[in-house]
């Protein structure tokens, strides 16, 4: 890749693919192609199509479809399927018809069975049962891997594939009913704070444990294996640490300055009970994350806050 290549991030409104384009756009890249809003539906193929016949793009980073946190999966997972189903099957295909150079899909890492050995490496991809509460998520995103692995092999295709860990940062989703945990719990804390509220609910019972990674950092990694990686297995791309639910929440409270009680609500589902990647064949490439915990959620909390003061959206939520 260089400056003048022709770079699509399909998927450019997503929290990922935003990063992904600040990044891109602070290394100098220019030519970057199809920015939101003017992005076309990548759920329509025929949108798909001809936006790959006019834009005529180098390498695609694959981060579209949509994606939610424990409670959206439970409310939609038949759209959250369907929409990255099609994604995945109007992309892949179309860069592969129009001749690209590399194609980098990301997948997740509830794509994992639930009950695998900890810390999560690829081969343990497709042996289990997966996590009952993002079965239909999960499943698309498998669906897309193996995509991806299919063109590799019927027609050596220029297609790799990550998983990445749980992603925070600026552009999350703060909504607490469909956002994740950190932009949830964020959310929650700062109002409680405002409100001078005596506790707040922390969902399940605080002990499962995530791989959290800064987006920015996520989105780094993603440009590094573009750059130097090229193979058929998926790349974990995680942060090599492993936190609780409950110390999460006890972190974020301090950043967000609330010393109310964490009360944990066991009557709201806990889902996989351990997710830590296996990162080390990222970090034996020569990556490594760089934004320390604390900065990453301080810097999301600034963001957070500064889109408060500018988007009425946020000021309105009342949940
Ligand atoms: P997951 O990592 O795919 O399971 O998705 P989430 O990020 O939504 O949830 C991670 C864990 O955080 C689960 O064990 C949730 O029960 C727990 N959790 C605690 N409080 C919250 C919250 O306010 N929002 C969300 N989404 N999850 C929460």
């Amino acid at each position: 890749m260089d400056q003048q290549t022709r770079i699509l991030v399909a998927g450019g409104d997503t929290l990922l693919g935003a990063a992904l384009l600040r990044r891109l756009h602070g290394q100098g890249y220019h030519q970057l192609l199809g920015l939101p809003p003017r992005e076309p539906d990548w759920t329509d193929a025929e949108q798909v199509d001809n936006f790959f016949l006019r834009e005529r793009p180098e390498y695609v980073f694959l981060t579209g479809g949509p994606s939610g946190g424990i409670e959206e999966n439970r409310r939609y997972p038949a759209d959250l399927m369907v929409e990255n189903l099609q994604v995945a099957v109007n992309v892949i295909p179309a860069a592969f018809r129009h001749g690209i150079r590399k194609l980098l899909y990301v997948g997740s890492s509830c794509c994992y069975p639930k009950s695998a050995p900890q810390p999560l490496r690829v081969e343990y991809l497709l042996t289990g049962p997966l996590e009952p509460t993002n079965l239909a998520y999960a499943s698309a995103k498998l669906a897309g891997l193996t995509l991806c692995r299919a063109y590799r092999q019927q027609y050596d295709a220029p297609f790799i594939t990550t998983i990445t860990a749980n992603l925070f940062g600026p552009d999350d989703d703060f909504h607490p009913e469909s956002g994740h945990v950190i932009s949830g719990l964020m959310r929650r804390m700062h109002r409680a704070k405002v409100r001078a509220e005596p506790h707040v609910v922390i969902w399940g019972s605080g002990r499962p444990t995530r791989d959290f990674l800064y987006v920015d950092d996520a989105a780094d990694a993603c440009i590094f294996l573009m750059r130097h990686y090229n193979s058929e297995e998926p790349i974990n791309v995680g942060s090599g640490t492993e936190r609780s639910i409950l110390e999460t929440a006890r972190t974020i409270a301090e950043v967000v300055g609330y010393r109310g009680r964490l009360l944990c609500d066991p009557n709201r589902p806990d889902g996989m009970p351990r997710r830590l990647l296996d990162s080390s064949p990222l970090f034996d490439l020569g990556w490594r994350p760089r934004t320390d915990f604390r900065t990453a959620l301080a810097a999301t909390y600034e963001w957070f806050l500064h889109q408060q003061m500018t988007e009425e959206p946020y000021v309105a939520l009342a949940v």
